[in-house]
């Protein structure tokens, strides 16, 4: 491992609890390991529906809006975003629901509730094939069983 700032190698310090973390002896800076960080939102409209998306390189199964974080974000900011890029919606309010480890991509997916006062999508053709809103019971016939996002649904069901 090298140090981002000044590119030479870096050593290994012995943190109390930590155990060694790479260390850079010239920039004084402790690399701790970091996972990558994602955002994951369920949104939701006042007829009580949920969005889902379907992604050109991915299954047949429908998924949420997910994306990476940028650095100087905020999480909401970065869900807002993920939001607004995909599907073109103005989303004023996130509340934060839960927290989900993804091991495929190592990320730790920060999962977001956000209610829409509109129904009407503007698709990234780029990124989504399709959009659409669902009852919130055809929702989970849609989503892969056991996924992050099934799981994110039945957390968001109680309170919709
Ligand atoms: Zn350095």
């Amino acid at each position: 491992m090298f140090c981002k700032k000044c590119g030479i190698e870096l050593d290994n310090k012995v943190i109390n609890n930590e155990g060694n973390i790479p260390y850079c002896v010239n920039c004084e800076v402790l690399y701790f390991p970091k996972s990558n960080l994602a955002t994951i939102v369920a949104i939701t409209n006042k007829e009580k529906q949920v969005l889902l998306l379907k992604q050109n390189h991915i299954s047949e199964y429908f998924v949420l809006i997910a994306g990476y974080y940028k650095p100087g974000e905020s999480l909401e900011e970065c869900a807002t975003r993920e939001v607004k890029e995909e599907v073109g919606l103005d989303i004023n309010e996130m509340s934060y629901l839960s927290s989900h480890y993804y091991e495929k991509k190592d990320a730790l997916m920060v999962a977001f509730h956000g209610k829409s006062n509109t129904n009407c999508l503007v698709l990234d053709k780029t990124e989504v094939d399709a959009a659409k809103w669902f009852s919130f019971k055809e929702a989970l016939t849609k989503i892969r069983s056991g996924s992050i996002g099934e799981k994110i649904l039945l957390e968001i069901g109680e309170t919709i």
